[in-house]
């Protein structure tokens, strides 16, 4: 199992549509696509930057976890994207050292990716997430 890269960052906001235009426009962001992730209540849309991405992540319910991170703490740093080649192997390795995680198998995530979520608490306070390109 390698981690190739820092595959995104996730950043919490209550619109897309309001705070885009600051990455895109001010930043100097490249856009790279738009979806609804509806098993996990988001909409969320990609910046490319360099060989990583922005994901900016909104809500689409009141009972999504985005919704319930924007209450408690306000928009901000949600998680960091590793991308590895083997998820399976990687989930493996934290199940042997018994890191908690919130996803104990990998799920369907943006970009038809295969994600699984560590939880915090595993990594000094950091949600991280676990993303593999689909083959
Ligand atoms: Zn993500």
């Amino acid at each position: 199992m390698s981690v190739e890269k820092i595959d995104h960052i996730g950043i919490a906001v209550e619109s897309i549509e309001k705070w885009i235009g600051f990455y895109k426009d001010v930043l100097g962001l490249e856009y790279d696509g738009s979806e609804e992730v509806v098993e996990q209540k988001v909409r969320v849309a990609f910046l490319k930057i360099g060989e990583s991405r922005i994901e900016l992540l909104e809500p689409t319910s009141d009972d999504s976890p985005i919704a319930k991170f924007l209450e408690k703490r306000g928009g901000g740093i949600h998680h960091i994207a590793v991308k590895v080649d083997d998820i399976d192997a990687a989930l493996a390795r934290h199940h042997e050292v018994g890191a908690r995680l919130i996803d104990n198998e990998p799920r369907i995530g943006a970009h038809n990716m295969r994600i699984a979520f560590i939880h915090p608490k595993a990594s000094g306070g950091v949600l991280l997430e676990l993303c593999e390109e689909k083959s």
